[in-house]
């Protein structure tokens, strides 16, 4: 069966002090009363210490990018190797922050993609409409689009994967797609995992919904058949909202 997992995207927030403060916070209210995954991904500079601070925890550290070449010249670039040496299990691929103001091609993110893979990190890659493409009943057409970029990749590397859908018009706007809104994407990501690669790999991939959730509506998202847990921004930054998100289930 697949996972239920609950994931805190940092984005560019908090220094390395507030960074293991919130951690502590975190892992003192997580009660493990249920069987939810938790993943924080900070920014880079506290991967180090927050996989140390975690490391007797069930809770899992994630990196927010990675430079899809092993090493080399790009001044200022993350490998997916260093990232593994650190500890890191998880990372976030085609984050619509990425796309928009670094302009992330499908090319760049299908190698991002499998730099991850090729060290063990778990990719969560993220798709998910605008507001505009939404109005114009494209928003099926965006993330099919978007999904397109994996598709090249084996049944047996896509099985490794997570799916977060994040429609870009709920990300920190405060405005939530309704449970049914994600519900109907869900079954289409599913739906188009299943016609690619298999329906097993469709039924054992958790895909995520990311965009402005909180306490107060993450019960009635993660009580749709397609949603299996979250990608947590803004919320992800107190820890009784993000703990309360994990115990919504
Ligand atoms: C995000 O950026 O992944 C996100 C979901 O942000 P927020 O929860 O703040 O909308």
């Amino acid at each position: 069966m697949r996972k239920n997992r609950v994931a805190g995207n940092w984005k560019m927030n908090k220094s390395l002090q507030e960074g293991e403060e919130l951690t502590k916070n975190i892992i003192a209210l997580n009660d493990n009363s249920n069987d939810v995954e938790l993943i924080i991904i900070p920014p880079f500079v506290q991967l180090s210490s927050l996989v140390k601070l975690t490391q007797n925890t069930d809770i899992k550290i994630g990196s927010q990018n990675n430079h899809e070449a092993k090493s080399g010249a790009y001044t200022g670039e993350i490998s997916a190797s260093m990232l593994s040496a650190l500890g890191v299990s998880y990372g976030l691929v085609g984050h619509s922050e990425r796309r928009t103001y670094f302009n992330e091609t499908n090319e760049q993110l299908l190698a991002k993609t499998k730099a991850l893979l090729s060290e063990g990190i778990i990719p969560i890659f993220c798709c998910g409409e605008h507001l505009n493409e939404r109005n114009s009943n494209q928003h099926f057409v965006t993330v099919e689009n978007q999904l397109n970029a994996l598709k090249e990749l084996t049944a047996e590397d896509f099985a490794k994967l997570i799916i977060a859908y994040e429609p870009v018009w709920a990300i920190g706007t405060g405005e939530t797609a309704s449970a049914e809104q994600a519900q109907e994407m869900h079954a289409f990501i599913r739906k188009y995992i299943s016609s690619n690669f298999g329906k097993s790999i469709a039924d054992n991939c958790s895909v995520l919904y990311g965009g402005s959730c909180k306490p107060s509506n993450a019960k009635e998202l993660f009580a749709m058949p397609d949603v299996d847990g979250g990608l947590i921004g803004g919320a992800s930054l107190v820890a009784e909202d993000f703990i309360g998100i994990k115990n919504s289930f």
